[in-house]
């Protein structure tokens, strides 16, 4: 790309990307694909690569990775104009707005520029390998452990509730590798390859029906030293700047993140929809409850701007995402519950291809994993009291001792060298 194109205003910007989309982008299908469709992952690659090569792809990320180094003014208004085509939303969370981000910023230049590219492509999808079977809220009491040894290390354990692992090339793996040192101090943050010897990974069926959440078990697999992010045992400060991302993608908040999907004015639209579809848009409830979500959708987005801007400027800091985190989730769960008020209980048992909304059910039942998933809003709220307003932190009765001295409801065998 010249870099005439590189410069331009947003403006210009906004009315190519619009000619492009009009006569390249396939318009979103009546039915959108559901998240729990494995067939949207190819289909998902396919528009990536179709805005890769036409230069719409990773508009925040440097050139030098494969992206186009412009502007988050550039971002928004190409998502304000993607809004009616169908786009690779699934590759947003967590390969773009997490993954991609981290290893930008965290990443060494020989990592940014083997990975970055494919993943603009859509060519390598990645997971996250954060949460364990003993918890996921205290990631710094990770228990999978990576053992060094002559040529990088050993890694043992398992991972939970990682969205899409079936799906992904490699991961992103917090463990510990060093259990004498205190539980922030003793974390590498890795690169695993998911088809590598000793990877196994189970799919749990959820609550709502879909299989998109993952167990992962690690026997012995090998990762060279090459694959660490960041410093060894340091890992705390990469964990640190993906968190900071999760929030920000989750929250709405993420550059990296593209397309319609976090734009409000087209979530809010499916609730009127639904009312008309109902023929319920003259019912006096109705009518208050479309109010409710229009207004909450206003507030979200006028507090994304506000805060977005307030980071942007350094006015806030990187914590102050858990605001838009918590907003996010909040507004979802009250946006879910809305819909089923307007449906009616029986929804809850329409299926899921209903054309009358057979979705909404599903979201109801499913609607409290937003506050889980990224972070729980009880965690965004610590971060919110402690790292935003600066009250007194939570006491913690293992902080500041080594990790194997800690006392923890774990068999010996688990337990650190
Ligand atoms: C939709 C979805 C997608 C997800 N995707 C991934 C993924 O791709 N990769 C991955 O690694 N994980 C993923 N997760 C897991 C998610 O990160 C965890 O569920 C979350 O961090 C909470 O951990 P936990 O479930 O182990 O609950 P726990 O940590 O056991 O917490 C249980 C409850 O206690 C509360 N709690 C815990 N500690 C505190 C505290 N200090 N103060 C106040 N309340 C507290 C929590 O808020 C929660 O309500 C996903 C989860 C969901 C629902």
């Amino acid at each position: 790309m010249s870099d005439s194109i590189s410069n331009e205003d947003v403006q210009a910007f906004r009315l190519r990307a619009r000619v492009w989309l009009a006569e390249n982008m396939p318009l979103e299908p009546e039915q959108p694909r559901s998240h729990a469709d494995a067939a949207r992952w190819p289909r998902a690659k396919e528009l990536q690569r179709l805005l890769f090569d036409a230069g719409f792809a990773g508009l925040c990320f440097p050139k030098e990775y494969g992206g186009q180094g412009l502007s988050r003014a550039h971002q928004q208004a190409f998502d304000e104009e993607v809004t009616p085509y169908e786009m690779p939303l699934t590759l947003n969370v967590p390969t773009f707005g997490i993954i991609a981000a981290t290893l930008l910023e965290f990443g060494d230049e020989v990592q940014k520029k083997r990975y970055l590219p494919p993943i603009l492509r859509g060519d390598e999808v990645w997971v996250q390998l954060l949460s364990e079977p003993t918890g996921g809220s205290d990631l710094a009491s990770v228990m999978t452990r990576a053992t060094p040894d002559a040529d990088g290390f050993v890694l043992s354990g398992s991972k939970v509730w990682s969205s899409g692992a079936y799906a992904a090339d490699y991961g992103i793996c917090v463990a510990r590798t060093n259990w004498d040192l205190p539980k922030h101090d003793g974390i590498s943050v890795l690169i695993v390859k998911m088809d590598e010897p000793g990877v196994t990974v189970e799919r749990i069926r959820g609550v709502a029906g879909d299989d998109e959440f993952c167990q992962e078990f690690f026997d012995d697999v090998r990762i060279p030293a090459e694959n660490v992010i960041g410093q060894v045992d340091a890992g705390w400060t990469v964990v640190r700047g993906l968190l900071a991302h999760e929030r920000n993608s989750m929250g709405g908040a993420s550059p990296y993140v593209s397309g319609g999907g976090l734009v409000p004015q087209s979530r809010q639209d499916e609730i009127v929809a639904l009312a008309q579809r109902l023929d319920l848009t003259e019912d006096i409830r109705v009518r208050q409850l479309v109010a409710e979500a229009h207004i909450l959708s206003l507030v979200q987005d006028q507090t994304s701007r506000r805060v977005t801007g307030a980071m942007t400027r350094g006015e806030l800091g990187p914590p102050a995402g858990a605001i838009l985190r918590l907003m996010g989730a909040r507004v979802s769960v009250r946006r879910a519950d809305i819909a089923l008020e307007i449906a009616g209980a029986g929804a809850g048992v329409w299926p899921a291809d209903d054309p009358d909304g057979g979705q909404v059910g599903d979201r109801f039942i499913a609607r409290q994993g937003s506050e889980l998933g990224g972070g729980s809003t009880e965690i965004q709220r610590n971060i919110i009291s402690e790292r935003v307003l600066e009250m007194p932190r939570e006491p913690a009765a293992d902080r500041g001792i080594p990790f194997s001295q800690v006392r923890r409801n774990a068999m010996p065998s688990q337990q650190g060298s």
